[in-house]
């Protein structure tokens, strides 16, 4: 089934005529050709993708199984929908991601009242097709080449920003196509933020490091985190790095298809609370990943519906001790009827630089 087709039937299931989509990851999702202006318009029996001027001649050459249509000043994107729709009566479109004002007027140039469409595309999406897990895939094994890359350059003096860029440049450099977010490079009692930026601050003997970063293939995120220590690791750290490493097993053993998303949580908040660090967790244990790199379903506490087979979700648990340090380990996880697939290849025994 073409991408189009698994969006057809969705639509014939949810009783929709059409689905207007506009946000770059649907719109890549649907014609698996990524432009940022225009729109992918899916009925039941034929799909229409609207650029200008600028992604046209690329869209004629990569988008798949829609019509390509180019939009101009004397054929606007609004009358190019409105003949397209003719005959379409029930109408959706995305009301998590379009602004109300876009939502109004396109109900004005359409005279129709649209439905909310975001469930039909969220549901195709958190199911990845091997095309997908390949994209992945090659974004993680560029991201691990990267960090194999760096790991030798980490030592005292070294700063926290030169961590981020040297992976930046690596994953650029290796084939990537930018970087999946911000690299998270801090070191010391910065690793107790979870989300902290990095600064001018330099590796110290004895800082535990952490980089959780990642990059691009096809437009698809790879995501993936590593603590290292520098120069030795006290008792402590240790305990905790064990810890961490534990609840992440645990919970990437409840990643199967049928396993909702708060009982894999659960599986590693628990050893982590056994261990003494209750209320050290506060994240959730992981989240999709694919054309965004937070998509859903997610393996958290509120995530209380089943993971479905094909879901790519992230292994995150981590266990901060603010003023002191943190640690978090992360791999990307592929959800399957047999059970979960790791598409993470990297080693995460401790590791002493
Ligand atoms: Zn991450
Ligand atoms: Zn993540």
């Amino acid at each position: 089934m073409t991408r189009i087709e698994k969006i057809q039937a969705q639509l014939n299931e949810q009783e929709l005529d059409a689905v207007i989509l506009f946000s770059e990851s649907n719109v890549r999702y649907a014609g698996q050709f990524a432009f940022t202006d225009g729109a992918v318009a899916v009925a039941r029996d034929r799909a229409l993708l609207l650029t200008d001027s600028r992604y046209i001649e690329a869209a004629q050459a990569e988008a798949r199984d829609v019509e390509v249509r180019l939009v101009d000043s004397r054929h606007p994107l609004s009358a190019q929908l409105r003949d397209f729709l003719s005959g379409c009566n029930r109408v959706a479109a995305e009301e998590q991601r379009l602004p109300y004002a876009d939502w109004k007027r396109l109900e004005e140039k359409l005279e129709t009242a649209l439905l909310p469409g975001d469930a039909l595309l969220a549901g195709l999406r958190a199911v990845k097709d091997p095309e997908e897990i390949a994209a992945l895939t090659a974004a993680q094994r560029i991201a691990e080449q990267a960090l194999a890359e760096v790991l030798p350059f980490i030592r005292p003096g070294v700063r926290e920003r030169d961590i981020a860029a040297e992976l930046t440049y690596r994953m650029l450099r290796l084939g990537g196509e930018g970087n999946s977010f911000d690299p998270i490079t801090i070191t010391g009692p910065n690793t107790s933020k979870p989300h902290g930026v990095p600064g001018e601050a330099v590796v110290q003997p004895g800082d535990f490091v952490t980089m959780d970063f990642g990059t691009l293939v096809n437009g698809y995120h790879s995501d993936m985190t590593r603590t290292v220590a520098v120069g030795h690791a006290t008792e402590e750290m240790r305990r905790v790095y064990d810890t961490v490493l534990r609840a992440q097993l645990a919970g990437i053993e409840r990643m199967r298809a049928g396993t909702t998303g708060a009982e894999v949580h659960k599986a590693a908040e628990d050893i982590i609370q056994a261990a003494g660090y209750g209320g050290c967790f506060g994240h959730g244990f992981g989240h999709s990943v694919g054309l965004e790199i937070h998509e859903n379903p997610s393996a958290s506490p509120r995530n209380t519906k089943p993971l479905p087979a094909g879901a790519v979700v992230t292994a995150e648990p981590g266990i901060y001790l603010p003023g002191a340090f943190g640690v978090r380990i992360e791999d990307m996880i592929h959800v399957t009827e047999q059970g979960p697939v790791n598409l993470t290849a990297a080693p995460k025994d401790l590791l002493i630089l």
